[in-house]
């Protein structure tokens, strides 16, 4: 099958062939059609995230068509259309697990990362961690729901109930979120690079009350915002849109360092949490709300072959919604 291959983090990918991967007990052969470009894969392809498999094919945002089935699957047929996320195993064993924190296992596994993902013609998947797909959408507009809308359909439950609510970094994550926060009746305050014209047009259209540059402060005093840039000095800059007993949800696996800042802005009971991973009870609930809203999702797509071409367009911020890697030549 024809794949993008990881052989060593800081290197790009290598277009490459490789035998099928062969299916295991549980597990589903799935022919993929498209697979999402998310920020979490610059961070595995850059070495920022630094306990991957080698060689490893990246993706986990990934939509296909169920084409064999390991023993003993029962959840899906042959010919089903099924998403495959971040979370890929866990043990079912752990203190985390035991409590509904499977996000958290100790012993995780994650497609695209200690497992191979989506970026190639074949993949395999658990088929306890596969999600039916929506009807409503085509196989590239769903991709994005799989890490962009789970992760920050958690990230929006991390904060709250808040009726004002600000997000920074309008990419893949934030156009889903913002759709959804709308459908709740929030007010959402977009941050976006300063300068950044397009990125604010690009949220207003999608329902935000005010757009402006991550280094100003909102009109109004937040309750919560969430941040989605990897860029850390945004959490005190955050801190300073929220009001008292406000919420900074940290969205994403990585980070820059965040640079210290006075308790004055984090007083009054604000806080500052980070979510990580997803659970299928995410999945599932998300899964069942994005048609209701509806999300849609803006998607650019890209052959397999110019992945490394869609990983730079998300690196330099080149790009409005979701990146989608199609397999058909
Ligand atoms: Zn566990
Ligand atoms: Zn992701």
């Amino acid at each position: 099958m024809r794949a993008m291959i990881l052989d060593r983090a800081g290197k790009g990918l290598r277009q490459g062939d490789c035998p099928a991967p062969r299916v295991s007990a549980g597990q589903l052969l799935i022919h993929v059609s498209a697979c999402a470009v998310c920020r979490t894969d610059l961070h595995v392809i850059d070495g920022e995230l630094s306990q991957s498999k080698l060689p490893l094919i990246p993706g986990h945002e990934i939509v296909g068509e169920v084409a064999a089935l390991g023993e003993g699957v029962t959840r899906f047929e042959v010919g089903d259309r099924v998403g495959v996320p971040w979370l890929g195993w866990t043990c079912g064993d752990c203190p985390y697990c035991r409590n509904g924190q499977e996000n958290l296992c100790d012993q995780a596994k994650f497609t695209g990362y200690t497992l191979d993902g989506g970026y190639a013609e074949y993949t395999v998947a658990d088929q306890r961690f596969c999600f039916p797909i929506p009807d409503l959408y085509s196989d590239a507009e769903a991709a994005p729901l799989l890490c962009a809308g789970l992760i920050g359909y958690r990230s929006l439950i991390k904060a709250g109930n808040s009726k004002r609510l600000g997000i920074y970094g309008f990419g893949a994550a934030a156009h889903i979120v913002a759709q959804i926060a709308k459908y709740q009746r929030r007010e959402i305050y977009a941050f976006v690079r300063p300068g950044d014209e397009a990125a604010k047009k690009f949220a207003m259209n999608l329902g935000a009350v005010w757009a402006g540059g991550s280094n100003e402060l909102p009109p109004a005093q937040l309750d919560a915002a969430i941040i989605f840039a990897p860029a850390g000095e945004l959490v005190p800059q955050a801190l300073k849109a929220v009001g008292k007993g406000g919420t900074v949800v940290c969205g994403g696996i990585h980070m820059s360092d965040i640079p210290s800042f006075p308790y004055a802005i984090l007083w009054e009971e604000r806080s500052i949490c980070s979510v990580a991973n997803l659970t299928r009870r995410d999945g599932e609930e998300f899964m069942a709300l994005a048609p209701k809203v509806p999300v849609r999702t803006q998607v650019e797509t890209f052959p397999l072959e110019e992945a490394n071409d869609a990983l730079n367009r998300l690196r330099i911020g080149k790009l409005q919604g979701a990146a989608v890697l199609i397999m058909k030549p």
